[in-house]
């Protein structure tokens, strides 16, 4: 078998040029079709589990729609990277020091020129959370940053299963709080007009499916209920109603459809259950 039919990516043919230092690189970009995906079980967290084929191995396609800017680590989800607006260019540019360092105390040996590892893939969602911060609210940075959040701690649990001594776990529940966080502010956003999901053409939270605004309500509930604050009861039952209310409106608008697949039905049943049974 030959290097070339055994490879699971392609390297772009055209350059890219960074908006934010000008520098120029290549994309690395995920090759589908021949077997390379093998879906698997879809979990509580609607994301999509690939079986490793015998061919390519273990593939995680999580790894590659954030484009990174391997020079200042400017990083944004790929529809995105090129309308970063002049406004923000100076912000994300000056940060860009501090955004190599805090990664590196992580993750010391990143190299976005070479095949991403899923190390590259974690730390690309963290780039992407970092650059978000600024972006305006027409551009809903706060969805993008709780669904950068989500994914990467789903590729630290994976990062966890390979190298279980090197603390993945951890890292993937900081993430998991901060999906908490900004799931629940987008939520909040939605309501009051700030930010609209509806401009925001994939919702994931994974690539297999669009699980749209009731997608994000959904994790929104699920999110809070496991990792929102638990220290004040008072504040808890109240966040765990607005959430079982977020939930509960999924399955109160009838049966299945195409929007409304019968596993996010299910599963928003099954979580309102679960939180009903803590309320009481
Ligand atoms: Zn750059």
């Amino acid at each position: 078998m030959s290097e070339s039919e055994s490879r699971i990516t392609f390297w772009s043919k055209n350059d890219l040029k960074c908006p934010v230092c000008n520098s120029e690189f290549r994309r690395e970009e995920l090759l589908t079709g021949r077997g390379r995906l093998i879906a698997g079980e879809l979990t509580g967290e609607l994301r999509r589990l690939y079986e490793p084929s015998q061919k390519y191995g273990d593939v995680c396609p999580l790894v590659y729609p954030v484009t990174v800017c391997p020079s200042c680590y400017y990083a944004a989800f790929s529809q995105d990277f090129d309308r970063i607006p002049e406004g923000v260019i100076g912000k994300v540019s000056s940060e860009s020091e501090t955004r190599r360092s805090q990664i590196e105390k992580i993750f010391p040996q990143l190299d976005f020129t070479d095949n991403r590892r899923l190390q590259e893939g974690v730390a690309s969602y963290f780039l992407a959370i970092a650059c978000y911060e600024h972006f305006p609210s027409h551009m809903t940075p706060t969805i993008k940053r709780g669904i950068s959040s989500l994914r990467a701690a789903w590729i630290c649990n994976d990062l966890h299963r390979k190298f279980p001594n090197e603390n993945y776990d951890y890292l993937s529940k900081i993430f998991y709080h901060k999906a908490q966080f900004f799931y629940g502010l987008a939520v909040e956003f939605e309501q009051e007009g700030k930010e609209s999901l509806a401009d925001v053409p994939h919702l994931g939270p994974d690539l297999d499916k669009n699980y749209v605004h009731d997608g994000v309500f959904y994790l929104s509930g699920l999110l809070e209920f496991r990792y929102g604050d638990k220290t004040d009861p008072e504040m808890r039952k109240k966040r765990l109603e607005f959430a079982k209310r977020a939930v509960a409106r999924l399955f109160g608008m009838g049966k299945a459809s195409k929007s409304k697949p019968s596993a996010l039905l299910d599963n928003a049943r099954e979580l309102y259950e679960q939180m009903a049974s803590e309320a009481t």
